[in-house]
């Protein structure tokens, strides 16, 4: 295993007979067989090969190569976005009956398939606080089958401590899964904390430039089977153009996600002295109250700041409307910064309970910031605040 950065430019799989030296893209839906006997085998999985690119396909295939050498995985499998990953992975290993425990702060769509659609199957789910895993453990019953969390969480930026989870999913026999979506693989790798399988958005840093939409799930070989065979008879994977504009996406991924942290830092400390902000949430801020526990799992600080604009929903509102370059989307991990209002657009189908359990009130703002100049990213902000 080489290092990171050289993993993600120097993985590569097949090439055909004109020897790429770039990453060519294979756009074919299927695959020829050389006979009769060839098929035979091809089907029964007697050897190892594409056959549709429902199962697999050669440019996505590097895609999850290159993943699996970044988390430390032993196999993978690549999806059109990242809820058709975390579905698929939750679909394929509950029966009816299993209970999920989950950190209480996750993303908007993975609460709404935990609360609204699991249930249909008789999955059911319950939310640990994220700042109290002795609570956590206690909240496991003979049906609960797997752990379920998200750190950095969205849109919260809370922190949780991944290697006690890990500890606590070993002692009782259960599969913890981690969306790592806000840190990428480059600043944290769960499976050194104990993760059994890490699932990832590939929309959001892995592509950088919000141009397509992608998920993976990677780990344990026994568990990624499971999953692929679910998945190559429901049929959610990745588009191959899609997976070759993020093959070559995560050759730069360190040196991007080195840049989005440097300056997510300035802008929390920024944020942190101004007078018209009433909190700051940033996992490298020694004011962020897991502090310690981000140092300890994580490179770097990760991409995206929370705060709080003093006075409320009409404060928020705004200020919102006063922002000028950056831009007001839902997106996250682009090159373009972007400022989202959670409570009303990602969080929306929250009660307001769930809501404020989770941490966000109506004048959070959630900033992913980009790679323009620190400076231009920090005035646009400065003069919104004003
Ligand atoms: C965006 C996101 C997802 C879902 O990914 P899509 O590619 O939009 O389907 C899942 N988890 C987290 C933490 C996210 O930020």
């Amino acid at each position: 295993m080489k290092k990171f950065e050289t993993e993600a430019i120097r993985t590569q799989t097949e090439r055909s007979q004109f020897l790429e030296h770039s990453t060519p893209m294979y756009l074919t839906s299927s695959f020829v067989f050389e006979d009769a006997e060839d098929m035979r085998a091809s089907f029964a999985e007697e050897k190892e090969r594409n056959i549709y690119s429902r199962y697999s396909n050669p440019t996505s295939n590097e895609f999850i190569e290159k993943i699996c050498k970044m988390e430390g995985a032993e196999s993978g499998f690549a999806f059109a976005s990242g809820m058709a990953a975390v579905f698929s992975t939750l679909a394929a290993l509950v029966d009816t009956g299993d209970h999920i425990l989950s950190a209480r702060s996750i993303f908007g769509s993975t609460h709404t398939l935990f609360t609204k659609f699991l249930p249909k199957w008789g999955v059911t789910s319950s939310y640990f606080p994220i700042d109290d895993l002795d609570a956590a453990e206690k909240m496991i019953t003979s049906k609960t089958k797997i752990i379920y969390a998200e750190s950095p969480t969205n849109p919260g930026v809370d922190v949780l401590d991944l290697e006690k989870l890990g500890e606590i999913a070993k002692k009782h026999k259960l599969i913890f899964i981690v969306d790592n979506c806000f840190a990428s693989p480059y600043l944290q790798q769960p499976i050194k904390f104990g993760a059994d399988l890490v699932i990832h958005s590939g929309t959001k840093l892995m592509d950088g430039q919000g141009r397509v939409l992608a998920g993976v799930t990677v780990g344990s070989a026994d568990l990624v089977d499971k999953v692929y065979r679910f998945a190559r008879i429901t049929g959610p994977a990745l588009s191959p153009f899609n997976a070759w504009v993020l093959t070559k996406s995560l050759e730069t991924l360190a040196i991007r996600v080195d840049r989005h942290c440097e300056n997510a830092l300035k802008l929390a400390e920024f944020l942190e002295g101004h007078p018209k902000v009433s909190w700051v949430k940033y996992p490298f801020l020694k004011s962020h109250p897991m502090y310690t526990v981000a140092k300890k799992q994580m490179k770097a600080g990760g991409s995206i700041v929370a705060f709080e604009v003093k006075g409320g929903l009409k404060a928020g509102k705004k200020f919102f409307d006063s922002i000028k370059m950056l831009s007001l989307s839902a997106n996250l991990g682009d090159s373009r910064s972007i400022v989202t209002h959670p409570a009303s657009t990602t969080h929306s189908k929250l009660s307001v309970e769930d809501r404020l359990e989770s941490g966000i009130t109506d004048g959070s703002v959630r900033v992913s910031v980009g790679l323009e100049h620190i400076d231009d990213i920090i005035a646009d902000i400065e003069q919104a605040l004003g």
